[in-house]
Formats: C-alpha cells, structure tokens, sequence
C-alpha cells in the first residue's frame, strides 16, 4: 500500500523545475557541455534581505517535510478532530498538497466543514492562527454564520505568507512563499481574482566555474526513487541514490540543492517512498503585496492579534483558551492551525495531553529549512536573461580552514560531515521586471548552516555563489 502510493506519485512528485527531459534512462555522470563566460566582480547589493525562519517562534521552521518512516497517515492523523471539539488544520495536516500554501487552503477547507457537520448555529468557533489555512477556515465558518473569533500570536496576518512592504524595494521581497508551479492553478486563479501580481520567470540556466552547463535535471534521482519500490523498508533520497550506485556528482548534488530550496528538504532524511514535490516548470513568481490572500477571507470577522495562545483546556463540552497575555476565553469548539514546529515544541500546552496517535504523528513529521536572501543592485552584473539559475560544482575561492558553520563552499558537497553551504538556487526578476534584484534559495541542511551566519558572512557567501554569473 505504502509502496504503491510511494511509487505512483514520483513523476509528479519529483517533476522538475527545470526544462523537462524526454529520455527515460537518464546516464548517471553526464558530460557537460562548457561554455566559458567572462569573469568579472560581483558588486556590492545596494539592499539585502534575509530570511530567518529557523528561529521565527510561532513558525520554528519553514515547511513541513516528510522524512523516512513518516507517511501522509501521519498527516491525516495530525489533522483528526478531538472528541468533536478541537480540531487541527495547516499545511502538515493535508496528505496531499503539505508543505504549500494551496494544502494550507485545503486544510482550511476540511477543518471548517468538519466543524459546520456538527456545530449548531451561533457557536462560538475560535481559530488559532491568521495564515493562510486560518483564514480560509475562519472565513468558510463566518459563511456559515457562526461567531467566529480568530487568535494570532503576532501583530499581523499572513504567518509564512508575508510580503515586506518597503520604499527601498520597486518588487518587493516576499519572505515566505511566492513560486507558482504550472500545477499551482487554483492558487493562480484565485491570486488572478484577488489581484495578487504574478509574473513568469522564464527559462532556466546552469553555470560552473567554468561557465555554462546543461540545467541538472532529477532524472538520476526519479530513477533511484523509483527502484526503492522494491526495498522492505523506506529510505531516505541519499540512501536511495547510493543503493542506486550513484556517486554525487555536481550537477547531482545541484538538483539536490534546488529540491531542498524549493522544498525545504533534507535529503539524508527525505523519505524516498513520498518524496517531496517541486514546483512544475515554468514557474511563476509573485511580484505585489500577497495579504489580500489572507485579508480577503478574514473580512471583518473578529481578530485578535500579539495574543499567542498557551493552553488549550478542552472536554466533549467545550474548550477553553490560555492566551500569553493572561487571558482566558471559552469557546464551543477550536481549530488549531499552528505550524507543526510550533506543536512539536511544545509551547501549547494541552489538556488533557494529546493522544498518543497524535503525538507520534507530530514526533514522525519533521519540519524543513528554507531560507531567502534577497539582493537588489543599482545596475545589473549579469547578462543571462535566464529567470532560474543554477549553480554547479565549486565556485569561490578554494576553501580555508575556519570555524564551522563556514561561508566558504565545501570542496567535496554532499559527503559526510561537510555542509555545502553554496547558494545553488537563484531567481533572476530583471527579466520579468525591469529591476535588477537576485533571490538566493537555500533549504535542507544549508539553510541551517547559513541561518548561523552574520550578515557580513552571508553577503561574501552570496557574491562568492554568484561569481559564476559575472560576465562583460
Ligand atoms: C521561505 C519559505 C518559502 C516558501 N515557499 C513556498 C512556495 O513557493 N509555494 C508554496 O506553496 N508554499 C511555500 N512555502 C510554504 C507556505 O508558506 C506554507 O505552507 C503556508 O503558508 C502555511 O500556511 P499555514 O496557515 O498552514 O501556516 P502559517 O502560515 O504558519 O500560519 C500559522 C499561524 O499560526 C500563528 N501561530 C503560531 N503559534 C501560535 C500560537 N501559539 N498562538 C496563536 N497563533 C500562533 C502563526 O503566527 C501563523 O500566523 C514557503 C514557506 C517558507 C517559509
């Protein structure tokens, strides 16, 4: 069974990101075509943006991700009501679409219809959490005309959907999510409706040291993921490409790189049975503010914001609430939309204590790392018109012997111990908006090596990954 969900869902699920591939047996160590590019400096940025997820308290992490041994039953486990009182929504609860904003919507949507098939009219419904499936829920159960309050822990909506609103940004930079697949078409749909400004990014490229490369695609990977079918057990992505025989060569430890950008993954513990899933090229990027996603559906229902909640003390009867601030309210029934970091924490306190199935599922999940790093620059340095670009194989100056975590890029990436801490993944909006600003995506265990690094050091890290694609 488990097999089989496993295995049916990888073309989908490891789709690249990349120009699609049409051969079926993909050779392991291929050659690269090298086409040298002139090598200049990479100037100064004149703004800098960096996300720091890791430690944001009510996020403690980026995307839920689905390590070995953990199965999409553990989502949906994570997503069953409490005796019809305490009920659980956000993106680690949505077996299908985890880890996005449209499983944050589905969530939402489940949440709510499960609360209206048993509440009467007028309950008092409290939602934990104003993000994406927050809101959603909030507003389906307004609709339903129940009396709805909403509970956020910080002063604004969105969670880890944010936009930072700035004069110093012509395309302002989006600190969560803000890539579109082409299989994201309820998302685009229902952005195109609420006015949300996308724009496509076009081709992709891929560059060495020694200039430029064919695009890394996950053929290699897809193969190996497949063959794990027959293995008696689950294993991680890395496990299952040694199994495969596949030694990491740089554009393979690239496209690794991309998936954990892209899905906040970690491939020495991404189970290989459900892996994660990569937005379908071509990819879109949003380029305006992304609240009318949330403000939208949370109209003028009641919200309380910088009130983060700190028990929940439910019975078949009701529930009640302890929020940080001291108060303590009563409600008919709760949804609970907090993000899995936040319950694996422990910072909400409940009583009586979850169940044990609930509190496995939570311990079997595993919340992911990504990071950004936005930088906008006076006058561009590049000239590909690319919108997706990839870093492969060394870049920088030879690396020095320095405390860890390093901003140096590890000369063999991928073997044990080491940590390439390389921005491999960058988003070029020159072509699709005239501004001059690069977006560096690193996720996995890079993400948490660069999220210890000062600014200083993150910035030599960018123009040290970037060198590749200075050029007359
Ligand atoms: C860097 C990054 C890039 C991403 N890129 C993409 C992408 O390109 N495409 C995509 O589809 N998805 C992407 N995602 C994932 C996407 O952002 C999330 O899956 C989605 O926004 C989650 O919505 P949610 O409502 O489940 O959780 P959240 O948005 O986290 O909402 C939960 C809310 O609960 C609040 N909260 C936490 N603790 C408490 C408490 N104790 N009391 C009260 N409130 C509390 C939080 O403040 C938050 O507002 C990205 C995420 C990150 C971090």
């Amino acid at each position: 069974m488990l097999l089989g969900a496993g295995a049916g869902a990888l073309t989908v699920l490891l789709a690249s990101c990349t120009p699609e591939s049409t051969d079926p047996k993909p050779t392991r160590s291929p050659e690269p075509t090298v086409t040298p590019t002139p090598v200049g400096e990479v100037p100064a940025a004149a703004a800098f943006l960096r996300t720091e997820w890791a430690t944001d308290p009510f996020a403690l992490g980026s995307r839920s991700v689905t390590p070995v041994g953990a199965t999409p039953v553990d989502r949906e486990t994570l997503g069953t009501a409490l005796v019809s009182r305490v009920f659980f929504a956000g993106e680690a609860t949505d077996p299908d679409r985890p880890g996005t904003v449209s499983g944050g919507i589905l969530s939402g949507q489940r949440a709510a219809d499960e609360v209206i098939d048993v509440a009467e009219a007028g309950e008092r419904v409290a939602v934990i959490g104003a993000g994406i499936a927050g809101a959603i829920a909030a507003g389906r159960l307004g609709d339903a005309e129940l009396d709805v309050s909403v509970i956020e822990a910080r002063d604004r909506a969105g969670g880890r959907l944010v936009t930072h609103m700035d004069d110093d940004w012509p395309v302002p930079p989006q600190a969560g999510a803000w890539i579109l697949g082409s299989d994201d078409t309820e998302l685009a749909s229902r952005m195109g409706v609420l006015g949300v400004g996308t724009v496509g990014l076009g081709d992709a490229t891929a560059r060495g040291a020694d200039g430029e490369i064919d695009v890394p695609t996950g053929d290699i990977l897809q193969q190996a993921v497949a063959d794990t079918e027959t293995l008696p057990d689950d294993v991680s992505l890395r496990a299952a490409l040694d199994e495969a025989g596949v030694q990491g060569s740089p554009e393979l430890e690239e496209f690794l790189a991309a998936l954990s950008a892209f899905t906040g993954v970690d491939p020495e513990t991404a189970s290989s049975w459900f892996p994660p899933r990569m937005p379908e090229s071509p990819l879109d990027a949003v380029v305006s503010d992304v609240a009318p996603l949330v403000e939208t559906p949370l109209g003028d229902l009641d919200v309380t914001y910088a009130s983060p909640v700190t028990g929940v003390v439910y019975d078949d009867r009701g529930v009640s609430l302890r929020l940080a601030t001291g108060e303590a309210l009563t409600f008919d029934r709760v949804i609970v939309t907090v993000p899995l970091g936040v319950l694996q924490s422990d910072a909400i306190e409940f009583d009586p204590p979850l169940p044990f199935e609930k509190r496995s599922a939570i311990a079997a999940l595993e919340m992911g790392a990504a990071e950004s790093v936005w930088l906008r620059f006076d006058e561009p340095f590049w000239t590909t018109e690319a919108g997706v670009w990839h870093v492969v194989g060394p870049v920088g100056p030879e690396p020095t012997p320095s405390p860890t975590p390093t901003p140096t890029p590890s000369p063999t990436p991928g073997a044990e111990g080491d940590v390439d801490t390389t921005i491999r993944t960058w988003i070029n909006l020159l072509p699709a908006t005239g501004e001059p600003i690069l977006v560096g995506l690193v996720g996995g265990p890079a993400a948490r090596a660069i999220a210890e690094l000062g600014d200083d050091d993150l910035l030599t890290l960018a123009s040290e990954s970037l060198s590749p694609f200075t050029g007359a």
